[in-house]
């Protein structure tokens, strides 16, 4: 009997989780005409993924599942659409994600240098903000299954300073942003008196949230490493909402899906998702928020509004400047290339962003959004040893804002 229940448990485990065995990443490099081309293919093959593209000017990264890769290059090759495999396998980059390791639940020896489960997390939040005087956990909401998620807000004190909110987890299955943003506490409430982190906290607040989607977080280690989306059910015919094209700015428009089952899905109405609710609610709350970051992966972009449209916000000179710093600062550490400019620019034309957002609605001069390493060859699958040296570049271009934050160039 014993036996049948440890194989039941086996089974319930074992065959819960999406498997990518001999799935495939193509990097497609078409010409410009070939872009409408690219873009029907999801027409033919719904159960591909573009992970990079096919708007923009960049290679398009599509993820296709083992069973569509010969019908998928059929098509590209009819095309003349010139393609490479760029992930022969994408179980076997899972698998070398990350290492076994047993829980760690403290402080005193937590390793920042592995992916850390949701449970994790929070209770590194309750040890940090414990710990260390200048950092304080703040409620910042709930998620759809009932989660509680937290900022960790970072200050020496003094009424109202200029804040700074830097995001982390909206996507959930991009594992280095977390990792990064918790990277970013420990260098702020580690500071030495003196240093520049420091000194930008004598002259402003950053509060940081380390996961933002915790629904899908948790899902993308119990479920399916690839998840993206909220777990929110909308009587449609698939799961979840991308919480980036969720928001209040230009909802529903160029760049977002009306499919439930696409990960670019708008949602059933403009911010449904109570996680875009909670953080939109979360960030009005805070007094005199001068700057924001969402924090993505992958690309190595910095970047700023519009991504609903090709027009330049108002802001766009000094935007453009404090994007170039950052860039600039990013690739000072480690000689990483970030691309910067506006979002519909970088990337493409796409609707109800949160960087959009807190610019257009929340007036919030500094806005941004950031895709961290790399440039496709791991993609979501970043493996551990690279955390540390994306933390420390990001945290050059955090710095970069939070100085132009505390000069009062973002008021
Ligand atoms: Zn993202």
């Amino acid at each position: 009997m014993k036996i049948f229940i440890v194989l039941c448990s086996l089974f319930a485990l074992g065959f819960s989780k999406r498997l990518f065995h001999n799935d495939q990443v193509l990097r497609v490099h078409p010409t410009e005409g070939q872009r409408d081309l690219l873009e029907k293919l999801p027409e033919t093959f719904p159960a591909i993924d573009f992970w990079a593209g096919p708007r923009g000017s960049g290679p398009v990264d599509i993820y296709v599942p083992r069973a569509f890769v010969g019908p998928v290059k059929v098509y590209l090759n009819r095309h003349r659409i010139n393609n490479e495999i760029f992930v022969e396998d994408l179980q076997k980059n899972i698998d070398n994600e990350r290492s076994p390791r047993p829980e760690q639940m403290d402080l005193a020896s937590f390793d920042y240098n592995v992916y850390h489960t949701l449970d994790e997390i929070q209770q590194w939040i309750d040890d940090i903000t414990a710990s260390y005087s200048i950092a304080t956990k703040v409620h910042e909401g709930f998620s759809y299954e009932g989660r509680e998620f937290h900022a960790i807000k970072l200050s020496k004190g003094g009424f109202a300073k200029p804040a700074f909110v830097i995001n982390c987890g909206l996507h959930s299955r991009e594992w280095v942003n977390p990792a990064t943003c918790m990277y970013a506490v420990k260098y702020f409430v580690e500071a030495t008196t003196g240093s520049e982190e420091s000194s930008i906290l004598d002259d402003i607040d950053v509060y940081v949230t380390p996961i933002s989607n915790p629904d899908g977080y948790v899902y993308t280690w119990t479920d399916d490493r690839m998840w993206r989306k909220t777990r929110s059910v909308n009587n449609k015919v698939c799961i979840g909402v991308d919480p980036n094209r969720n928001w209040d700015a230009n909802w529903s428009g160029p760049g977002a899906s009306a499919s439930s089952c696409n990960d670019l899905y708008y949602g059933p109405s403009v911010m449904s998702e109570i996680e875009v609710q909670s953080q939109a609610n979360f960030v009005a709350s805070i007094p005199n928020v001068k700057a924001y970051i969402d924090i993505h992966a992958y690309s190595q972009y910095w970047m700023f509004p519009y991504g609903y449209t090709y027009t330049h916000a108002d802001d766009y000179d000094m935007l453009n400047v404090i994007a170039s710093d950052s860039a600039a600062a990013i690739q000072s550490v480690h000689g990483m290339t970030y691309q910067h400019g506006p979002i519909s620019t970088v990337i493409y034309e796409s609707s109800g962003s949160s960087a959009d957002y807190f610019y257009d609605k929340q007036g919030i001069k500094c806005s941004f959004a950031a895709e961290l390493r790399d440039t496709g060859r791991y993609g979501f699958t970043l493996p551990e040893r690279f955390i540390q040296p994306t933390a420390e570049e990001t945290f050059a271009g955090l710095k970069v804002i939070s100085n132009y934050v505390a000069v009062g160039a973002c008021s």
